[in-house]
């Protein structure tokens, strides 16, 4: 395949390629000893701390990415300058790529013996597209692992401090989306329950279809919702809602994704006696455990 051919740019420039989105990369790769092969890696929700050790390690040392439109520029600014990048995602203000031009991209770019990475957010195994990217390079007989990333719902529970199978209100965990790849609509039933927390991928600007589907599977009005945009981001926003009122809500900048369920509930307030004993000026206060007052094992609640 020549797709791969045509992606070569300057070095540390921006330029724009024969496909028509911008690259960084190099005049001259010099020919690669080694094997060539993909890394399907997860980006994590957005904030670079949140990448895993392995993934900044192979990020350091690719010479190709192809990148989503969701991964966060402050990830891409990881990638050393004499790497190949590319976003083909979707919403990256140009033609965009075919999930078909993507394949024969990282198959051509392995072929040639190049570490390529498939970069993309969250958890790479999570709603996108890599189950079609895997079975062509199996069917290439192209060498690839995944590599997996924090997916934004758990970037989300974290940023909004949501205990999300809290043993008092949940005993599942559904990640659902609201958009499949057909636009049809996705079919939640069976999925949702009360003891359930539900995360909803994709929502779309229409949040009252979501809050619709979710009471007609039998949910309370009064069920706590989130939605929460660019999580783990700087620009991040954490609105608090219920099913009853979610589609009063304005729709907030994708990426965005919604919690409902009871573990969804505020924190409970600060206590009046906590509150007036914070006011007062005591002298600190030290508690000295000894070693003797360690609880028992019968003591030790996990
Ligand atoms: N593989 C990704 C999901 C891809 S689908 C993952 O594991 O997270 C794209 C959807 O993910 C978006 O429409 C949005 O619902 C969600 N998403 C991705 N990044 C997000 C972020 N930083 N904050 C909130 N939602 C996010």
């Amino acid at each position: 395949m020549m797709l791969y051919l045509q992606l070569v740019a300057t070095p540390k420039a921006t330029t724009t390629g024969a496909l028509g989105c911008t690259s960084r990369g190099m005049t001259q790769m010099n020919k690669p000893i080694m094997k060539g092969k993909v890394y399907l890696m997860g980006a994590g929700p957005g904030d670079p701390d949140l990448l895993t050790v392995q993934a900044v390690r192979i990020l350091r040392s690719a010479e190709v990415v192809l990148h989503d439109h969701l991964v966060a520029s402050a990830i891409l600014d990881l990638i050393p300058a004499w790497t190949q990048v590319r976003n083909v995602g979707k919403r990256c203000g140009c033609a965009g790529f075919s999930q078909e031009q993507i394949h024969s991209l990282l198959i051509s770019a392995a072929r040639e013996g190049h570490q390529v990475v498939r970069l993309k957010g969250g958890d790479p195994l999570l709603f996108g597209r890599v189950g079609e990217e895997m079975e062509a390079l199996a069917q290439a007989g192209i060498d690839f692992e995944v590599i997996p990333g924090v997916t934004s719902a758990m970037g989300a529970a974290a940023a909004a401090k949501i205990p999300l199978t809290d043993r008092r209100f949940a005993s599942k965990l559904v990640f659902m989306s609201h958009h499949s790849a057909s636009h049809a609509d996705t079919n939640w039933e069976g999925v949702i329950s009360p003891d359930a927390t539900h995360v909803v991928y994709m929502p779309g600007p229409n949040y009252a279809e979501i809050g619709a589907k979710l009471s007609a599977g039998g949910l309370d009005g009064r069920t706590p919702c989130l939605i929460v945009t660019h999580a783990s981001q700087p620009e991040q926003q954490i609105r608090r809602t219920t099913l009853r009122e979610l589609s009063r809500e304005p729709s907030l900048p994708a990426p965005a994704l919604l919690i409902v369920g009871e573990v969804a509930r505020p924190l409970p307030p600060l206590q009046e006696d906590e509150r007036t004993a914070s006011r007062k000026t005591t002298e600190p206060h030290e508690e000295i455990l000894h070693l003797t007052d360690a609880p028992t094992n019968s003591e030790i609640i996990v």
